[in-house]
């Protein structure tokens, strides 16, 4: 398949960032650069389907092929949250989601956790494709490192023995779970 422009429907800078990063030879535009600067309700009830309302909503919008990301931290004390709550989880952005997390583990020493990504890329004849993946590791004790977004800091990554707050942009986008994901999309679509 033929594939050299896609708007990502997100309206997140880190996501955006890493989609532009480990999707190459593919031109890749925001939604902000389009003109968008609505929410799109994520009203599903798994990552996968609230990928598909976002790049369905945005692929019909401007007529164009739209990929989506919707991902979360997975606890496994917690019984899987936040899950696709992630963004969500205390309502006042990340930096108060972290401090609730730690607050929820205070006493918890089974840390272990995962990354999820569903990601979907949707034309705008109603075509979707979807791509999976996930990586693993630990809650730290307590925040390391300033890279990335979002839960990073909190985050021990199994694969690179390092907090993904301490890891580089490459470094997180050869293990991540929307690298995993963005792969096993890539390979669906034979591109
Ligand atoms: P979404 O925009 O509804 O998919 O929300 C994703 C949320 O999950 C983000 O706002 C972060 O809180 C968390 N998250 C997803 N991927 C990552 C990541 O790579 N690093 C850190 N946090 C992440």
């Amino acid at each position: 398949m033929k594939l050299e422009k896609v708007v990502v429907a997100s309206g997140n800078e880190g996501k955006i960032a890493e989609i532009k990063a480990i999707f190459g030879g593919v031109q890749i535009i925001s939604m902000a650069e389009l003109g968008f600067t609505g929410d799109i309700e994520e009203t599903g009830s798994t990552f996968k389907e609230n990928a598909k309302i976002k790049a369905e909503t945005i692929a019909k919008l401007y007529n164009m092929p739209a990929l989506s990301d919707d991902s979360g931290l997975c606890v496994e004390a917690l019984g899987g949250a936040p899950g696709i709550y992630s963004a969500r989880f205390s309502g006042e952005g990340p930096a108060a989601n972290r401090k609730l997390l730690l607050n929820r583990m205070a006493h918890t020493t089974d840390r272990r956790a995962y990354f999820e990504s569903a990601v979907c890329l949707c034309f705008p004849d109603g075509k979707t494709y979807f791509g999976e993946g996930r990586t693993h590791g630990k809650i730290l004790q307590e925040e390391i490192g300033e890279n990335g977004f979002g839960y990073d800091c909190l985050f021990y990554s199994n694969d690179l023995k390092k907090s993904f707050g301490v890891a580089d942009d490459d470094e997180k986008n050869s293990v991540s779970h929307r690298y995993r994901a963005l792969q096993d999309l890539i390979k669906k679509l034979k591109l």
